[in-house]
């Protein structure tokens, strides 16, 4: 089954935690055992998967990226938001992450992000959530 989720970003660049969303579509799908593979459908943010528990983490992974991929740099692309293009590029519009007791299998400190390079603007990252092939 093919899901999709919607996420209203904060500001211009943010790590959005959607952990419990993904749980939520996991849980609702009934599948105890499987994998989950998120895809997100734009060319200016991406996902990432990263310490939840300290929220200066996700704020340094931005300041960081922006050191890397300054926001004016000479860039061709004529829309202005190149950087936004580089960076959604450097952390990939997809994961595969295992489901395991109807949750998503991940450790202890780690949670799953759309990483907004863009916004804020409405978002949306397709889900699949595919079952064990034996029951279970
Ligand atoms: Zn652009």
């Amino acid at each position: 089954m093919l899901k999709e989720i919607s996420i209203r970003t904060s500001s211009h660049a943010a790590l959005e935690d959607i952990t419990d969303q993904l749980n939520r579509v996991i849980a609702e799908s009934g599948v105890r055992s499987g994998i989950c593979h998120l895809f997100v459908p734009h060319t200016t943010a991406g996902i990432t998967i990263n310490e939840d528990a300290d929220p200066s983490v996700a704020r340094d992974i931005l300041r960081e990226l922006d050191k890397l991929i300054p926001w004016r740099d000479g860039y061709e692309h004529g829309e202005g938001n190149a950087a936004a293009h580089i960076k959604a590029s450097l952390l990939g519009a997809s994961a595969t992450i295992l489901i395991d007791n109807g949750r998503l299998k991940l450790g202890t400190w780690q949670g799953v992000y759309l990483a907004e390079f863009d916004g804020p603007r409405q978002r949306r990252v397709w889900v699949k959530v595919i079952p064990d092939r034996e029951a279970g």
